[in-house]
């Protein structure tokens, strides 16, 4: 008998392979208390637990270096020097010794040691709370000898669905690719990091799917359908063979979207748009310049620091930029600095904050901490005599923050200089507009930007108040709310009085109803996952502006709910491509 889960589609495709379940989170751990003659045997005990986690990094950090590279790898040795540390050690021991059994002892001190990490003022210390995390639940897991459920463990070839609670980034970034066909996790939401970095990797995802891991037992055969949202467990044959060759239906299918790539983005009545790619790690850069798209419109650097112990110097992050934007040879490539904080930086020990969505963030974060902030902005200026750089802000709110990067950039420039650097100094600076604040009041931003940006998926959550990563809210995250479409128009409306661009680079602009009514709301540039652009382009070149418009007229006048502007959205763009 098969049984069908459902979640919320995060990445397209359809994969057929065998359940890898994945638990990576601390284990529960009970008090237990020992006798004194039995201490030392504990302690001994603890030691070969140790023994072995230290054995199984070394086994990960080779594999890692070989497939990730140098600087992927290094993540392992940090954990490997905690598991070296005296001081460590003999805080579990003395544990053990007042009775303890080692496993709560250990417990224990990482815990104690993680709260330390996060509130210390140290940057490098608060970064190396996830390697905490990491060493915690692999000793943990020995210690209580529960199966081992490395990602990487994966064989090539297996093509399998990896379930799991809650995938990081860093998870993410280790997963190998030769042996993971797709990604379900029981957290998150379309538009939570997992999902926009399985788009980019191509990898099919389904999200929020709700008690996945106690349904499965791991090893069986599945159908996940990333475009559906669903995962099905041990399927029929028919069902299998019914989803192979969906799959290969969607093939042919992605070959005649290949050729669309290549065409204009012009809408029927003759208005160009511009279509441009998502980039999230520099790796990626090649992929997207071959989608079609018409440069980058958003390269998301925190990518950059995920799954990393230290943050990348100004030489590692200048390669980088580089590589961008000579894969897209003189186009337009639009880099944003780090939007480190909130949901941005799992592995990373910045400190515990009650808000993290209104905290210590993105730009709020690079102002505070200028130096690390320059580090970056000299790297963009330096790579910027490679092609045509453009540098974008997130989480704006007020002018102030341009005026205070362009201070910053002075400085760079100047710094730059003083070294004999090459590099640009009449770097384009816009902003994202992704606060209700940023939106109203654009109007304040426009003599001190050279381009505006929307991120609708920080826009729909700061304007509905909907924490976009919450799986039971999820049904309540709705682009479509006119709150969010009047905002959106607003700022269009905005960047054209004052002959500003106006971009998009959330995921509103790779769904063809959302384009549809982007093009209504006045939008002429977009930034959408590579795999996106020839779909966003058969839109635009199937549809008038006109019919957009009138589309989004009447959709706003229809009542007041997301429901009801949708279906009306729905029922135009039908007869928009003459479809009924
Ligand atoms: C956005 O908020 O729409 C956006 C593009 O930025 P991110 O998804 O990285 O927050
Ligand atoms: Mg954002």
């Amino acid at each position: 008998m098969d049984s069908v889960l459902r979640g919320i589609p995060a990445s397209a495709g359809l994969v057929v392979g065998p359940v890898h379940l994945l638990r990576w989170e601390v284990p529960e751990v009970r008090q237990r208390l020992i006798l004194d003659e039995d201490i030392e045997a504990e302690i001994a005990r603890l030691h070969v637990a140790i023994a072995r986690a230290r054995e199984k990094l070394v086994t990960l950090r080779t594999r890692a270096e070989a497939w990730a590279g140098a600087t992927e790898a290094a993540i392992f040795d940090v954990q490997l020097s905690m598991l070296a540390d005296d001081e460590l050690l003999l805080a579990v021991e003395a544990l053990v010794r007042q009775n303890l059994g080692a496993e709560k002892a250990f417990d224990i001190v990482l815990l104690d040691w993680q709260q330390r990490f996060a509130r210390s003022s140290s940057p490098m210390l608060r970064e190396r709370v996830g390697d905490l995390t990491d060493v915690h639940i692999r000793v943990l897991s020995i210690l209580l000898d529960l199966p081992d459920h490395d990602p990487v463990d994966v064989p090539k070839g297996s093509n399998a669905i990896l379930v799991t609670h809650d995938l990081t980034p860093s998870l993410t970034l280790q997963l190998d690719r030769e042996a993971i066909g797709g990604i379900a996790t029981e957290s998150g939401t379309a538009t939570a990091h997992v999902a926009i970095l399985a788009r980019s990797l191509g990898l099919p995802a389904v999200v929020g799917l709700r008690r996945a891991a106690a349904a499965l037992k791991g090893g069986e055969l599945a159908i996940l359908d990333g475009t559906e949202g669903t995962l099905t467990i041990s399927p029929t044959e028919s069902e299998v063979a019914d989803a192979r060759t969906r799959a290969e239906a969607d093939q042919l299918r992605d070959e005649e979207l290949r050729e669309l790539a290549q065409a204009a983005a012009v809408t029927l009545d003759g208005q160009a748009m511009v279509v441009r790619a998502n980039v999230d790690i520099p790796e990626e850069a090649d992929l997207a310049a071959s989608s079609g798209a018409d440069g980058v419109g958003l390269m998301r650097t925190e990518f950059l620091v995920v799954g990393r112990t230290n943050m990348p110097d100004e030489d590692e992050q200048y390669r980088a930029y580089r590589k961008v934007l000579e894969a897209f040879r003189g186009r337009p490539v639009i880099i944003r600095t780090y939007d480190i904080g909130g949901d941005k930086l799992p592995v990373g020990g910045y400190p515990h904050e009650a808000n993290p969505f209104l905290g210590w963030r993105a730009i709020r974060m690079c102002l505070d901490e200028a130096e690390l902030f320059k580090v970056q902005l000299r790297a963009l200026l330096r790579a910027a005599v490679h092609g045509d750089l453009r540098i974008m802000l997130p989480l704006v709110v007020t002018v102030d923050e341009v005026r205070e990067t362009r201070t910053l950039l002075g400085e760079a420039e100047q710094e730059l200089a003083e070294r004999g650097a090459s590099f640009r100094a009449d770097v384009p600076l816009g902003v994202m507009v992704e606060t209700p604040a940023a939106a109203v009041a654009c109007d304040t931003l426009v003599r001190d930007v050279d381009f505006l940006s929307i991120g609708s998926n920080d826009l729909v959550q700061y304007t509905l108040a909907v924490d976009r990563g919450n799986v039971n809210l999820a049904p309540r995250y709705t682009p479509l709310h006119p709150a969010v479409l009047r905002l959106i128009r607003e700022v269009a409306s905005t960047g054209a009085q004052h002959d500003l661009p106006v971009g998009l680079c959330g995921e509103m602009g790779s769904q063809p109803l959302t384009v549809f009514a982007l093009i209504g709301l006045g939008v002429r540039q977009l930034s959408v996952a590579p795999r996106a652009v020839p779909i966003v382009k058969r839109l635009i070149r199937s549809v008038t502006v006109t019919a957009a418009r009138d589309a989004v007229t009447a959709a706003l006048a229809s009542g007041g709910t997301a429901r009801e502007v949708e279906l009306v959205l729905r029922r135009r763009l039908r007869v928009a491509l003459g479809e009924g």
